[in-house]
């Protein structure tokens, strides 16, 4: 279930196992997420970060691609039900459904503050930035203007960085003489983070020459800053109200809800808590991996949610599958951790290596290159080196399009009259 990192990975590494696989995804695309920040900033096309799943897996004999909706699993049964009411019986089952956005109970912040998980946040982000410089143009009133050009970025994490990073250098060199009205170098981006400092999980040195570099960008950079209240144009921090029409929500992630259906022990975040090989305790027969499983047995604490967890997490379910057909047993899971990077803008990042800690634009090259080794598809690879060297070069941004219903239900009128 679920044809992202994880789930993906197991589907392919059980590619000669003698096994028939379905995979469900509500989805028929898999998103390559660490590079939504950069649909969200208008810099690639959705096309470039994510391939139809059934594409993927076509030269694949033993696999069937469903685009299907899980409601919910019966762990008994050994069947998975659809939102239409369908159940699939399984013999061995992977559940990597991954993870949702966590407002941390405020749900209401939703509306006034989106995240970034699918391409469809992407999208709307994309949307919600590139209408606020046009309303601006519109705004004969300075305080108003103002107020639509401030940006507030909630979580310092690597998306909370690397999309206030962009928004800024699109704000100071991408529109820089584009419009007649407004000065969009007079954009303010504000990145608020409620930990000691941004990046928190990276070592000193790295989140330090990350903030440095924000704070050259332009951005500032709120440290031990808890966020209290959202409103639809305001963000309250403490007794601080920052009115800003642009606020989005990078903060936290709780574990797909699917979770909650099977009736075993979840953690705080929604996530199962797994056995040492992965399976869910009492069901040797079901795994669970990426996001939506809680491994703590290396370190004693649970692992980072990100891509490379999920990729060798399904790698293991599936290759403890192809060990029990064999009459073997399944082995612990061990994580090999392979780094941490983020990018700050254009052409810098940091990347801690764990030998090797990187920073600037060797960090940036790095991040480069490495995004696009694990990017899938071929075309997307090329596209996506060309559009960055584009976008190096001269700072644009390709993809600068305002979609969906229109851009006039949201813009403010120049005066009473309309004009
Ligand atoms: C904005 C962003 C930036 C990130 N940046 C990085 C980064 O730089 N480096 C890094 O390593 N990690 C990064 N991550 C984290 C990384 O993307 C995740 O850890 C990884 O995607 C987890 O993989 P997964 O397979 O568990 O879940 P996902 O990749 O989220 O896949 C889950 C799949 O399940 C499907 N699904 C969910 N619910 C259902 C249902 N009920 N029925 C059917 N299908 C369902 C979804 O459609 C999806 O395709 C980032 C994540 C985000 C959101």
């Amino acid at each position: 279930m679920g044809g992202g990192f994880a789930g993906l990975q197991a589907a392919r590494k059980l590619a000669r196992a003698p096994v028939t696989i379905t995979l469900l995804d509500r989805h028929n695309h898999h998103v390559f997420q660490p590079l939504l920040y950069q649909v969200a900033t208008a810099g690639l096309s959705p096309g470039d970060i994510a391939s139809p799943i059934r594409w993927i897996l076509s030269k694949q004999q033993n696999v069937r691609v469903l685009l299907a909706d899980v409601a919910h699993v019966a762990l008994a049964k050994r069947q998975v039900y659809l939102e239409d009411g369908v159940g699939i019986p399984y013999d061995f089952l992977i559940l990597a459904t991954g993870a949702a956005h966590s407002y941390f109970g405020r749900d209401d912040w939703q509306s006034h503050a989106p995240g970034l998980k699918t391409l469809d946040d992407a999208l709307a982000v994309r949307r919600r930035v590139l209408l606020a410089f046009e309303q601006a143009e519109r705004q004969p009133d300075p305080e108003r203007q103002r107020h639509l050009l401030t940006f507030v970025v909630v979580g310092g994490g690597p998306t909370g960085v690397e999309l206030a990073g962009t928004l800024i250098e699109i704000a100071r060199h991408t529109l820089r003489r584009e419009y007649d009205t407004i000065d969009p170098e007079s954009a303010r981006v504000v990145l608020i983070e409620a930990g000691s400092s941004i990046l928190g999980t990276f070592p000193k040195p790295l989140r330090d020459s990350a903030r440095r570099a924000l704070r050259r960008l332009g951005v500032e950079v709120w440290e031990n800053a808890t966020v209290t209240e959202i409103e639809a144009d305001a963000v309250h921090v403490g007794g601080d109200r920052v009115p800003a029409h642009t606020i989005l929500w990078a903060a936290g992630v709780a574990a797909s809800p699917l979770a909650r259906t099977l009736g075993v022990p979840l953690d705080r975040a929604g996530r199962v808590i797994v056995e040492p090989d992965l399976t869910v305790p009492g069901f040797p027969n079901v795994f669970v991996a990426g996001d939506l499983a809680r491994f703590t047995h290396q370190t004693g604490n649970p692992l980072p949610g990100v891509a490379q967890v999920a990729k060798q997490g399904g790698a293991h379910a599936a290759k403890s599958i192809r060990r029990r057909l064999k009459g073997q047993d399944a082995l612990p899971f061990h994580y090999r951790d392979m780094g941490n990077m983020a990018t700050v803008g254009r052409a810098a990042a940091v990347a801690d290596l764990g030998w090797l800690q990187l920073t600037g634009f060797v960090a940036w090259l790095f991040w480069l290159f490495v995004h696009i080794f694990f990017l899938i598809g071929f075309r997307n690879r090329v596209s996506v080196l060309l559009q960055w060297a584009s976008s190096y070069l001269t700072y644009q941004r390709s993809v600068r399009l305002i979609t969906g219903p229109s851009p006039d239900s949201d813009v403010t009128p120049r005066n009473s009259a309309g004009c």
